[in-house]
């Protein structure tokens, strides 16, 4: 067994840009859910005699992802054609970028986690480049026949490559799920990986550790799920493993392969593809793009805060590891907390609205932040709360109703008959009675049994159906006693 082997693992990360129309043309960039076919034009079925012009909007948002990579964004590219027959590439050519790219050098820093979101390592993948190009049409393969969709043809791409700077499937996903998290914060990307807006090739090699040299690779294509990425990598790895102790070496040359999700492993397609198959040339209909440096710069400052910034700010809140990583990763959430956070100005009982009761809430109704209470909602609940209109206890409950019914959290409150009671004098008409009623509590509070009292609040609290205020009852109790 050849134990001293190390896996080497690059990727490439196809996402879809989330622009109105598509990359070269002005149709709808939206193909999800519409009638196959339906969202095309000459241009994007790259019909004879039709001129592409690029998407302005697809540019700049490339260009945001590009600088949130810390990559350098070239000051002069140009687009080129990389040709190949597919039925699901009407022109016979996708419109690229090959060896000008839009930006080059740049690195990604993400964490290793454990299955409860603690941090167990640190690591630092570097960016190759990151260029544009078009998506193909979709095929569906049905028996003998294929069905073709172009709704997808031209939809803008970016395409970011890595440098081999992964070592094992874990780092592939915990990187790609950074990249995504990137993606979506520079609103480059909605990056939904159920719609296949996010895809991954991976490029795996082994070589004997201490060696510099790069064997050749087997590249997994169109991996679209993180799952399917990291059990592709265990896959191809374990493979390969073998097939050096069976030969005493690696491959020999590059090969392709596809993931086949329903059985789990990955099927050879073809001898690897070099640059030179597909006869690139510049793009003779498109000029060349110039970004001044003053542009980029500005661009550069307009970027929201990143992933890695956003979890120290929530981590400086209080949430722990896991929980920055809920906020961070679910938009609809993220609202709700930091509407609360912004109203009580206290993380700890943001913490406790919103990750400990709402998503308890929300768990056991089976439903998403997205589908509770909104941000709003949220917020008026946790002013009836601060104000003590209600009880922190009543409010769980008003919340429990709020995600069942999404009513308001001061309908719900009206309707239930349940407002704190803060009056003093109805607070001493239920002490007066709990005294009269506890005989043998005030006995042992006499005896020196100060824990005693508890019954006697215990009893007011649960003769009011929690909706005396704690704070009152304990105050008056004491009075009355000393009076
Ligand atoms: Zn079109
Ligand atoms: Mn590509």
């Amino acid at each position: 067994m050849h134990s001293n082997l190390e896996v080497i693992i690059g990727l490439e990360i196809h996402a879809q840009m989330s622009t109105k129309t598509k990359m070269f043309c002005g149709c709808d960039n939206d193909a999800w859910n519409k009638a196959p076919n339906t969202t095309v034009c000459p241009v994007c079925m790259g019909h004879p005699g039709t001129l592409p012009v690029p998407n302005a909007k697809a540019v700049a948002k490339a260009v945001r992802m590009s600088l949130a990579l810390g990559c350098t964004v070239a000051p002069d590219c140009h687009f080129d054609r990389k040709h190949y027959f597919y039925p699901d590439l009407p022109s016979g050519f996708q419109i690229s970028q090959y060896d000008f790219p839009l930006a080059k050098a740049g690195s990604v820093s993400y964490e290793l986690r454990d299955n409860s979101g603690g941090v167990t390592g640190q690591r630092v993948c570097r960016i190759t480049r990151l260029h544009m190009e078009n998506d193909a049409g979709k095929l569906t393969h049905r028996g003998t026949k294929t069905l073709c969709d172009y709704n997808r043809a031209g939809t803008p791409l970016m395409e970011i490559v890595t440098e081999p700077d992964l070592r094992s499937a874990e780092e592939a996903v915990a990187f790609t799920q950074e990249l995504r998290r990137i993606l979506v914060a520079v609103d480059a990307s909605e990056a939904d990986m159920f719609k296949g807006m996010m895809r991954f090739d991976a490029s795996i090699s082994l070589r004997e550790k201490g060696t510099e040299k790069l064997n050749a690779r087997s590249e997994i294509k169109n991996l679209n799920s993180f799952k399917s990425l990291e059990k592709a990598i265990q896959y191809e790895e374990k493979r390969l493993r073998a097939l050096w102790e069976k030969d005493g070496g690696p491959m020999k040359g590059a090969i392709t392969v596809g993931w086949m999700d329903d059985e789990e492993k990955t099927r050879m397609l073809r001898d690897k593809e070099t640059a030179d198959d597909y006869r690139y040339f510049p793009e003779p209909d498109i000029p060349p793009l110039h970004f001044d440096a003053k542009e980029v710069d500005l661009i550069k400052k307009s970027l929201p805060q990143l992933p890695k910034e956003l979890r120290d700010h929530y981590l400086s809140l209080g949430l722990d590891s896991k929980q920055a990583m809920q906020v961070i990763d679910d938009a609809a959430l993220r609202s709700v907390f930091d509407a609360v956070y912004t109203k009580t100005k206290d993380g700890k009982r943001a913490v406790s609205l919103v990750l400990t009761q709402l998503l308890g809430f929300l768990n056991a109704a089976n439903k998403t932040a997205g589908q509770g209470p909104s941000a709003s909602a949220m917020v008026e609940l946790a002013d009836a709360i601060a104000t003590g209109a209600i009880s922190g206890n009543a409010g769980k409950d008003v919340m429990e109703k709020m995600v069942a019914t999404g009513k308001s959290a001061n309908d719900i409150i009206a309707a239930e008959g349940m407002q704190q009671i803060s009056d003093d004098s109805a607070i001493e008409e239920l002490v007066k009675r709990a005294i009269v009623t506890n005989p043998q509590a005030i006995e042992s509070w006499k005896a020196g049994k100060e824990a005693a009292l508890g019954t006697i609040v215990g009893w007011v609290m649960k003769e009011s159906k929690g909706q005396a205020n704690p704070g009152k009852v304990n105050a008056i109790l004491r009075k009355t006693l000393q009076s």
